[in-house]
């Protein structure tokens, strides 16, 4: 069983999509990258900060899901992040209506000293030196190291991004931030730019479009699973990052070639993610369905070709 540190957002998030609203909801990429993680044969932790306005529920059902959650700070008076967000009709695109930092704006992660010498660690989208101090404190140097970041911290904190982008083995990013980071429209020119600023391994996400995965001159192309329904996309790129960091750490292999598996593992934990508001998909989904959709998306990207 590998050993995986995430560190993330736990939050409360308010969504509004062309298909309702909700009310506060659980939220937050720690906890999205959690959930997804959680379905693979690791010991997983994440570290975050609260308020002691989360409920015990929602703690509950990280543990439940065999998460530590030892590294999970709760701020006695503090209020908890609070996002949230509109989706346009295409739900690929989305306003941020109120960021509201609260506890996580002081937040000062601590790794619990049984992770520190986690295999993989995946630093969820916080600000970089938030990122940085929790690799500074580990005490061995991880298999993988994963970043998912986003524009926010390109236009507030870019300097402090290249830093913890000079660190890490893996980024996740979404095309339009790989092509502000670079200053690129080309995808392929952008991911060799990235190459160059550290990362071995580049993810690029599509939305609904799939994913690309480069190191070097491999390129891999992973596919979004069409789907009849589309809720709300929050949480997805966690999702994903969360599979993807899953099936590394519990497989222990970090081939370009088992990178390839865990981009489809991600990918299809993320199409379930999306079919419901919030974590709601995720916390009902069944071992059955999650292999049920890996025989789809193997029949949606097989074919056969005679060449000469
Ligand atoms: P995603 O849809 O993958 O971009 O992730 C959405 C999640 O990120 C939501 O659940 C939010 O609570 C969380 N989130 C949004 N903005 C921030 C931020 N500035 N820092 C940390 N987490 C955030």
């Amino acid at each position: 069983m590998g050993k995986l540190l995430i560190v993330g957002s736990c939050a409360f998030d308010e969504i509004e999509s062309p298909f309702g609203k909700t009310g506060k909801i659980l939220g937050g990429a720690g906890t999205f990258i959690s959930l997804a993680a959680s379905r693979y044969d690791v010991d997983a932790a994440v570290i975050s900060v609260v308020g002691e306005d989360f409920p015990q529920g929602y703690l509950d059902l990280l543990t439940d899901n065999g998460i530590n959650i030892e590294g999970i700070e709760v701020v006695k008076g503090g209020k908890t992040f609070f996002w949230k967000g509109r989706y346009h009709n295409d739900l690929n695109s989305r306003d941020t209506l109120i960021t509201e930092l609260n506890t996580l704006g002081d937040f000062n992660p601590k790794v619990p000293e049984d992770y520190k010498d986690a295999e993989v660690v995946v630093l969820g989208n916080l600000h970089p030196l938030v990122q940085s101090s929790v690799l500074d404190q580990m005490n061995k140097k991880p298999k993988l190291v994963v970043l998912d970041t986003m524009n926010f911290w390109m236009d507030s904190a870019l300097d402090d991004l290249k830093d913890i982008i000079a660190r890490v083995d893996v980024i996740t990013i979404n095309d339009e931030e790989a092509r502000q980071l670079t200053g690129e429209y080309s995808l392929v020119v952008a991911a060799k730019k990235i190459h160059e600023m550290g990362p071995k391994f580049v993810v690029i996400k599509k939305g609904e479009h799939g994913a690309l995965l480069f190191e070097g001159e491999d390129i891999f192309f992973a596919p979004a699973l069409p789907l009849e329904e589309v809720f709300d996309p929050t949480g997805a790129g966690d999702t994903f990052a969360g599979g993807f960091s899953g099936y590394i750490a519990s497989t222990g292999d970090t081939s370009f070639e088992n990178m390839k598996r865990a981009i489809i593992h991600g990918s299809n934990l993320a199409s379930f993610c999306v079919e419901k508001f919030g974590t709601e998909r995720m916390q009902d989904l069944t071992e059955k369905e999650i292999t049920k959709r890996l025989q789809r998306f193997k029949k949606l990207t097989q074919f056969d070709i005679e060449l000469n």
